[in-house]
């Protein structure tokens, strides 16, 4: 493929290649090395800009690099990345492409939304669970039931984060950012991706990224 610049490993780069992603579209190209690089994100991206592959990769690659392994049937699990995203539909498409990129590797995606049962839910996740995908009601419940710990997290997402505000996660979302065991900014790594970007969504990004975050258009 012609995600080189992304220097993803082998089997990365051949779960890249089976999906048929032939370039990386702008979002990619210009996000991958910046979060590659270990620096906060804000990017304005719509869907189907290809954002979804450009935040996945680069924690995928870090992870695999880490050698990452998901502790199988552990109480508590400790997520290395946390991704946020506004309805079922949309943390859905999240976490499948969550699971074709870690095809074959070690790291185990999950899921939680409302409308799985919260027991399946919790058998997932003490299954083993590395990248946590959620929406922010779920998440919030699976952390306050202890669950999952936040004290492995390296990356957090916020995924169509003007969606989210219009829905009316602000308290949700801040209340899990402000989760007790929560990596502070300065801890953790966060990308922020939202189509538009008014006044709430900047106070957002400069209550939950770090002062020299960078910006993408
Ligand atoms: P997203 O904006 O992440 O929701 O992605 C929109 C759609 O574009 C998804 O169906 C992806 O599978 C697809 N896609 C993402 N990146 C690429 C790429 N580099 N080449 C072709 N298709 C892609």
């Amino acid at each position: 493929t012609t995600f080189e610049e992304a220097n993803l490993c082998e089997t990365l780069n051949k779960n890249v290649s089976k999906s048929g992603y032939m370039k990386p579209t702008p979002v990619q190209k210009y996000g991958i090395p910046i979060i590659s690089a270990g620096r906060d994100l804000m990017a304005c991206a719509q869907t189907g800009s290809g954002k979804t592959a450009a935040f996945l990769l680069p924690i995928l690659q870090q992870l695999m690099a880490d050698g990452v392994a998901a502790s199988r049937f552990c109480e508590v699990q400790e997520p290395k990345a946390i991704i946020v995203a506004p309805t079922r539909e949309l943390i859905n498409q999240i976490y499948l492409e969550a699971r074709k990129f870690a095809f074959g590797t070690c790291v185990r995606p999950v899921v939680v939304y409302g409308g799985i049962s919260t027991g399946y839910t919790i058998r997932e996740v003490m299954k083993g669970c590395n990248v946590l995908c959620g929406t922010p009601g779920r998440l919030l419940d699976i952390i306050g039931r202890g669950k999952v710990g936040l004290s492995k997290l390296q990356y957090l997402v916020l995924d169509e984060a003007d969606r989210m505000l219009d829905m009316g996660f602000e308290p949700d979302i801040r209340r899990l950012v402000g989760s007790p065991g929560m990596p502070s900014k300065e801890e953790r790594q966060t990308l922020m991706f939202s189509a538009t970007y008014p006044e709430d969504i900047q106070r957002l990004a400069a209550d939950f990224l770090k002062t020299d975050y960078l910006f993408l258009a």
